[in-house]
């Protein structure tokens, strides 16, 4: 047993559905890294999820040049849901986009949604490396789920088709706004919220005007010092689940 209690520490997330008896094939790709990079053997343990079924335990029991497969056994955690927080952010450069997806993932955001505002510097978003960020970041964190990503978007276009009933924590840097825990203070846990930050250029004052119209935003300061995009999607996040998720 590992340190956490669970028998086996190596999880993966497979996009296939999972039940007692049931055998998997995996991809070529985690199968090379099964074998090649952690060197399982034939009878290896390691535990799955998808999302949806759970966790649960699995061993290997085929294991070739071409082929791995995993027997189902039994289910380590039944599936639960987190609290339902969008990351939004102005795309940055590409290694720390890797940087923030990874931490976003291991701080509960349950979708990365990517937007580009006036001041927006990064040209275009790798979404399928997005993707593969989220998922080792769900493995390594004990999450069952791996958050969605979505197709980046125009600011006003995301604005003008924000669902009403999500509530938004405008994070904008002007340094007007209350607190977050001030803010946030008895805001309401029952319904789906999303965190949004900036680029490393700001907001402009006529996408403030925009943001704010929203029927649900709150908009707030994250401390007297101007913090870099990434850093301010970190505390963000983190301020936002003591308040309002599951810290
Ligand atoms: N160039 C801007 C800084 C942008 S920082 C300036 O000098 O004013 C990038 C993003 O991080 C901001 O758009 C905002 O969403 C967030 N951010 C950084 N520091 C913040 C703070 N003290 N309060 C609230 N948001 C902040």
């Amino acid at each position: 047993m590992s340190e956490n209690g669970y028998t086996a520490h190596t999880r993966l997330f497979v996009d296939l559905p999972l039940g007692q008896g049931q055998v998997i094939t995996l991809s070529d790709d985690q199968r090379h890294y099964l074998s090649n990079v952690m060197r399982f053997k034939l009878g290896g343990e390691l535990r799955v999820f998808n999302g949806v079924d759970g966790e649960w335990s699995a061993t290997i029991s085929e294991l070739s040049k071409k082929t791995l497969k995993l027997d189902i056994a039994a289910q380590t955690r039944e599936q639960t849901t987190l609290p339902d927080v969008w990351y939004v952010f102005a795309p940055i450069k590409k290694a720390r986009i890797d940087f923030i997806v990874q931490k976003a993932t291991e701080l509960g955001a349950t979708a990365l949604v990517p937007v580009f505002t006036r001041h927006t510097v990064a040209g275009r978003v790798n979404e399928k490396r997005m993707l593969a960020n989220a998922i080792e970041a769900a493995e390594q964190s004990e999450r069952l789920c791996v958050p969605e990503i979505h197709a980046p978007q125009k600011l006003d276009k995301l604005i003008a088709n924000w669902p009403s009933e999500r509530a938004l924590m405008f994070c904008d840097e002007n340094l007007s706004g209350k607190s977050v825990n001030e803010s946030l203070a008895g805001g309401d846990k029952n319904i789906p919220w999303a965190v949004l930050i900036g680029p490393e250029g700001g907001f402009e004052q006529s996408e403030r005007a925009m943001i704010k119209k929203l029927s649900n935003v709150t908009t707030v300061s994250l401390g007297p010092r101007i913090l870099r995009a990434d850093t301010a999607g970190l505390a963000a996040l983190a301020l936002w689940q003591s308040q309002i998720g599951d810290w």
